[in-house]
């Protein structure tokens, strides 16, 4: 079936590639979810679901196989994607940490450069946006039925589903803005983010069925007891009935348990997602009507990625490859090919820059990030990063009980430095978290399964990868626990 539509089809032959070429700064629309992992998306080859609006993005453009997030959690997701920083350098570390209002940012970046910028649904850095000549936010996490809104300052309670009001609000703002200016829409939903609330029209999406089941689901640590034995967030054990929405049958533990829970969990998670697939559909088919899908970036991405039973959990923050991945679809008909697959090592802290680009405006100094413009149109540039840096700061989150560390991801394997106590397991015995180290060979141990640290077949390995990390570290101007 082709994904496309006719209108499509037709604007995407009329728009030959020319790699290199320059034409009018383009529209950028950014749709973001919240904890929408890239295994449930189609395009990415899911196992459980079918997203065929966002499917039609990566057909119409891009997929990339390795864009990673640097702080594994939203509000520093966040921050990272609008500053171009990493969070020792904009200060937002923690869900708690305020993004301040007069640090540099991208949409101030457009804004000078002529853009007429808006950002729409979940924002979630505690002060009010700064940079967009139109906001209209969720109030912290916000609600899925009948939410709250903040427009410019004032709260309005509004009758709905949460992800089809940002649909529609981003809908009402396209169609009201200046059509002289080209614009930069940020349109940030609060789906699947916990606790997973569908909409009515797929409340009983799955009903009857089976949801294929990872094949690490009942992963129990062996190897890697130090740094995740105190986690909190395995599914079943540490569901809540507000995440399942039914009672824990009585006598139901361990991997039966896990087994159980996982069903509730994962097809509350994926009818959100459908939700946000239809919002994007609609976004899509509107750039279509109003001609506009030649001259308008669209990027579908999430904040970062999640596990969806992967290793038994739920949640994110860990440097394990589900987490750590975000999806990233972009679609530029005529500059960017349709079909095309781009394996490099992109991160959040890019996005801002490759904004940059496309506006043709300049990247501030302080901006850590690099533009990937020539990446997506096949010139990846010879000196393209082949490492990144990762650190998770919040092991004072006593619910999920994940440690702090930091650590290094080349194409091959990923060291992991834990360090920091969860808040609340101090001196528990166990799962204490004494400081640890974790290295993982993901073209031989894809799942990290396999913690190979301690194997003295690979310490010339471990002793590289250190060098390389303490490097990254200085570079980025981190410094060590
Ligand atoms: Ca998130």
């Amino acid at each position: 079936m082709n994904l496309l539509s006719r209108r499509e089809m037709l604007s995407l032959a009329a728009a030959p590639v020319v790699p290199g070429a320059t034409r009018n700064r383009p529209n950028i629309l950014y749709i973001m979810a919240d904890d929408h992992a890239s295994h449930a998306i189609s395009a990415y080859g899911s196992r459980i679901n079918r997203t065929p609006n966002l499917d039609r993005i990566a057909q119409g453009g891009a997929r990339l196989d390795n864009c990673f997030c640097t702080n594994s959690i939203c509000t520093p997701s966040r921050a990272a994607i609008l500053t171009g920083q990493y969070s020792h350098n904009n200060g937002v570390y923690t869900l708690s940490d305020r993004l301040d209002p007069n640090h540099d940012n991208v949409a101030k970046r457009l804004q000078g450069a002529g853009y007429q910028t808006a950002i729409i649904g979940k924002w979630h850095l505690v002060t009010d946006p700064s940079g967009f000549d139109y906001w209209n936010i969720l109030p912290g996490q916000g609600d899925y039925y009948n939410p709250v809104f903040i427009d410019r300052g004032e709260k309005k309670k509004h009758q709905g589903y949460c992800t089809d009001l940002i649909t529609d609000f981003s809908l009402d703002w396209l169609r009201k803005r200046d059509p002289g200016k080209p614009f930069f829409l940020m349109c940030h939903h609060k789906a699947p983010h916990r606790p997973w609330l569908p909409g009515p029209k797929y409340a009983h999406l799955f009903d009857g069925q089976t949801i294929p089941e990872p094949d690490n689901l009942f992963d129990h640590y062996e190897s890697r007891p130090a740094s995740v034995a105190a986690v909190k967030m395995r599914v079943g054990e540490n569901s809540t009935k507000t995440d399942l929405k039914t009672d824990i049958p009585s006598g139901l533990t361990g991997d039966a348990l896990r087994k159980w829970a996982y069903q509730y969990y994962i097809k509350d998670y994926l009818r959100c997602v459908q939700s946000v697939d239809d919002g994007v559909g609609r976004l899509l088919d509107y750039l279509d009507a109003e001609h506009l899908t030649r001259d308008t970036v669209v990027i579908y991405t999430s904040d970062q990625g999640f596990f969806l039973g992967d290793h038994g959990w739920y949640d994110k923050r860990l440097m394990y490859e589900e987490s750590l991945r975000m999806p990233f679809l972009i679609r530029y008909p005529g500059m960017i090919r349709p079909g095309t697959l781009n394996k490099d090592m992109v991160l959040n802290i890019d996005f801002a820059p490759l904004f940059l680009e496309y506006a043709r405006a300049a990247k501030p100094a302080a901006m850590q990030g690099r533009g990937f413009r020539a990446n997506l149109e096949g010139r990846t540039p010879r000196d393209w990063r082949r490492a990144m840096y990762y650190r998770y700061w919040m092991h004072n989150d006593e619910s999920h009980g994940v440690p702090a560390s930091y650590g290094l991801r080349t194409h091959r394997y990923k060291l992991i430095y834990v360090y920091g106590k969860p808040l609340g397991m101090r001196g528990a015995n166990p799962p204490a978290t004494e400081p640890a180290w974790e290295l993982y060979d993901l073209e031989r141990d894809p799942r990290e399964m396999r913690n190979l640290y301690d194997d003295p077949a690979y310490a010339r390995m471990v002793k590289e990868l250190k060098e390389e990390l303490d490097r990254l570290q200085r570079e980025v101007g981190d410094t060590p626990a």
